[in-house]
């Protein structure tokens, strides 16, 4: 093998404008046939290897091209598909297939959960009592297939045994062991068939040994691929891992497989040292995550040479393959179509083509020992200038370090919550058990399609906010009909609740192209924080004071936090993420301060990210915890102690990280629960909560409306552990995603479940 190698981790399955989408859907709505999704999805598949060959991969993966997600396919390759589906054994059928992941008429949809700290969404595995045999050897298929119709010897991809069991679910912790070892047979004949197809590299996914792992877990992971090699001596294991440094170094670098994939984007520090300390055994080849797959910014090819002749002078006799620090499906396909951007900002962005050619840049650099050949010479040249002139245009000089905003910002309320509670009972004259909503109501297709209009410019900008004004007149009438305490605006102005703000803040840019998968079908085209964040204008001033004009109860403005505002857009990476979010939480203290001003004294600060950027590692909890507090302490503290703090979050998994939680100080917190009722409130029996606390009494996420009796169950359930005077009454979360008539009508019940709790209070 030579020295250096350029290769791939995957790459975006979409397409450039999003045709693997765009199919699906067809599909689906059956406006497709099974062989023609077929055959349109083989030519994307074909298309995409082609052009990782055009842009010089040596090592282009193969069975990351999916119909929906990778997880799903290694679950139905091995068969294990849960019962409620109906599956009888044999190939899995493309109904199967798709019930799984989107539910059918007679079973519900797996679980889909968040990829590591990814906005990605595998579909979880459920293990339970079931069998796993090998359905189809999915890797294989893949290889003969890009070897027969383009005759290119592929890199199959699998996701390791290790990580597959780490994220299923439906089995007792112990039994992991146990499932690795059922599920190792077929991996060793997935192996036995690759190597006797002639395959060369075989890529193992194994992104769970980048987070904790146990030292059993780690004998455990070593007797796998003892067996795999043992299966396959003479293929070539990549045992690849992601996200962040590997745990046990000096024990993976000895197994018996041929390379070790690391990420020197995300784990660089860590992985650095653990090479540069330890010696780097000779007789394998080091996977060199060199070139970012979770952000678009073009490379400074200067430093990364430079890394890579540290990396070099520690390996000095390794193979070095050359690569993207994970799979390229999280950045966006290709800038071509990037047209609108400022220039500067464009010529700074790699999405996966470019970073591909990055990729083999680097690896001809390497391979001729030569930077200064004329035209290498003048491509680093040219992305080191282009990098530093983005670091020292305007846009990102002095970015105002966080002890200056500290002069500027009160980050603590100083006033204690008890002290707070009492002038705002006073102020507010709330009820008991006050019942509310989480911001936003139904955005029907009237509502896109006005924005629609106006955005292409066929509305005037007075005849959208006229459109705007009567859905906020229409929802505040019926949210007093209902006889709800505290009113929203119905947030109908904004798309996503993070973009609405960065349309609004400086340092914000948008892509006209920039989509990455979320799950299945679904895309999002995330915003580029690019420059200083800073606050311009008020943002949501106008709306939520039009709101309170028609009602005398308190509106309770809405705005989104600053660590979600970070964990939901693509960042600059020449300062620290923790920087970049106090600027965004200075910006959202101004937009506090100008809605307080304008009289509205209830605000909520949403913050459903919050949980997802943890680190993959507990040990590094506690310093993201720090200053993600901190960013929301700086947005919300600066206010009377008669203004009352709302947040927000989606999800209540929150026990490992309650301290946190209360360090918020936040007056009132809300959070979904209803799917997971018991627990939640299992958790507040062992966790004492001393502020203000609403728990999701309904889910939102179906069309049914809920019983009365199931509502009284559940606040009552709630009460026996939560103080009266400190309990507010809220359904969950996504009322956007509802229709009118069944979010009113839960609603209704919701009010008079309230008042029989308040009715069994005052007897
Ligand atoms: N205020 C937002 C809404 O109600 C909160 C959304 C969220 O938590 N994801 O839609
Ligand atoms: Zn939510």
């Amino acid at each position: 093998m030579e020295q250096f190698v350029a290769s791939n981790l995957g790459f975006p399955r979409i397409g450039e404008n999003r045709e693997w989408k765009k199919t699906l859907e067809a599909y689906w709505a059956n406006k497709m046939d099974e062989a023609t999704l077929e055959q349109e999805m083989k030519s994307l598949r074909l298309d995409q290897l082609k052009q990782q060959q055009e842009r010089g991969i040596s090592l282009i993966p193969v069975n990351t091209f999916t119909l929906y997600d990778q997880m799903l396919d290694t679950s139905t390759m091995f068969g294990l598909i849960p019962e409620r589906f109906g599956y009888e054994g044999g190939p899995v059928t493309l109904n199967t297939y798709f019930a799984m992941a989107r539910g059918s008429k007679d079973a519900v949809a797996c679980e889909m959960t968040k990829w590591f700290n990814m906005n990605y969404h595998y579909i979880v595995p459920e293990l339970g009592q079931l069998k796993p045999v090998l359905t189809i050897n999915r890797p294989l298929i893949a290889y003969q297939e890009a070897k027969s119709e383009l005759g290119i010897a592929t890199k199959p991809v699998l996701i390791g045994p290790y990580t597959y069991v780490k994220l299923s679910k439906g089995y007792p912790k112990e039994q992991l062991s146990e499932w690795v070892h059922t599920l190792l047979l077929l991996y060793q004949t997935i192996v036995a068939e690759l190597q006797a197809e002639g395959v060369s590299w075989v890529q193992i996914d194994e992104p769970s040994l980048t987070g904790d792992v146990t030292a059993e877990e780690i004998a455990l992971v070593r007797e796998c691929y003892e067996q795999l090699h043992q299966s396959a001596p003479e293929l070539n294991i990549m045992l690849q891992t992601y996200f962040d440094s590997v745990e046990y170094y000096s024990e993976l670098i000895h197994l018996p497989v041929q390379g070790i994939g690391l990420d020197f984007v995300h784990g660089l520090e860590r992985n650095l040292q653990a090479l540069e300390q330890g010696s780097f055994p000779t007789d394998k080849a080091l996977g060199v995550g060199i070139i970012d797959g979770r952000n678009i910014w073009r490379s400074n090819l200067q430093t990364k040479l430079q890394l890579l002749q540290r990396i070099q002078a520690a390996a000095p006799d390794s193979t070095l393959i050359i690569q993207p620090s994970c799979s390229l499906m999280h950045v966006p396909v290709s800038t071509e179509r990037e047209v609108k951007l400022e220039p500067l900002l464009k010529q700074n962005l790699a999405f996966a083509y470019e970073k591909l050619e990055e990729i083999q840049l680097l690896t001809r650099i390497l391979q001729n020992n030569d930077s200064t050949a004329m035209d290498t010479f003048s491509q680093i040249r040219h992305s080191s200038e282009i990098t530093e002139q983005l670091n020292f245009s305007s846009a990102r000089r002095d970015a105002e370090s966080e002890q200056s905003l500290l002069q500027r910002y009160k980050i603590s309320r100083t006033t204690p919550f008890a002290t707070r509670y009492q002038l705002q009972q006073e102020q507010f004259k709330l009820p008991l058990l006050p019942t509310t909503t989480i911001g936003s109501f139904p955005q029907t297709a009237e509502v896109r399609k006005a924005r629609q209009l106006w955005r292409k410019g066929e509305w005037t900008d007075t005849q959208y906010t006229e459109f705007i004004q009567d859905q906020i007149r229409e929802w505040i009438t019926i949210q007093e009909d209902i006889g709800l305490d505290v009113l929203v605006h119905g947030e109908f102005e904004r798309t996503d609740m993070v973009e609405y703000f960065g349309e609004k803040l400086a340092g914000f840019a948008f892509t006209t192209n920039g989509w990455v998968q979320s799950y299945g079908s679904r895309c999002v085209k995330p915003p580029i924080i690019y420059g200083n964040v800073a606050f311009q204008s008020p943002m949501t001033v106008q709306e939520t004071l039009f709101a309170q004009s028609l009602t005398k109860k308190p509106v309770k403005g809405m705005l989104t936090g600053p660590v979600t505002i970070l964990n939901w857009s693509f960042v600059r990476d020449d300062i620290p993420r923790k920087d970049v979010t106090m600027q965004i939480a200075a910006a959202l203290a101004e937009e506090v301060k100008a809605l307080e001003e304008a009289g509205i004294l209830m605000i909520q600060v949403d913050e459903p990210a919050l949980r997802e950027g943890l680190p993959l590692k507990k040990r590094d909890w506690d310093n993201y915890l720090e200053w993600a507090v901190r960013a929301f302490l700086l947005s919300t503290s600066n206010v009377q102690d008669t203004t009352q703090i709302h947040t927000h979050m989606c999800y209540c998994e929150f026990h490992d990280m309650i301290d946190a939680i209360k360090a918020l100080d936040a007056d009132v917190i809300s959070i979904e629960s209803s799917r997971s009722n018991a627990d939640i409130i299992e958790a507040f029996e062992s966790n004492v909560y001393d502020k203000g606390i609403g728990l999701g009494v309904y889910d939102i996420h179906s069309p049914r409306v809920p019983r009365m009796d199931e509502l009284d169950g559940m606040i009552n359930r709630a009460l026996r552990v939560l103080p009266s005077e400190l309990f507010w009454i809220n359904p969950d979360c996504g009322l956007k995603t509802r229709g009118m008539k069944e979010t009113c009508e839960a609603l209704i019940i919701m009010v008079q479940s309230a008042n029989n709790a308040r009715q069994r209070l005052l007897k």
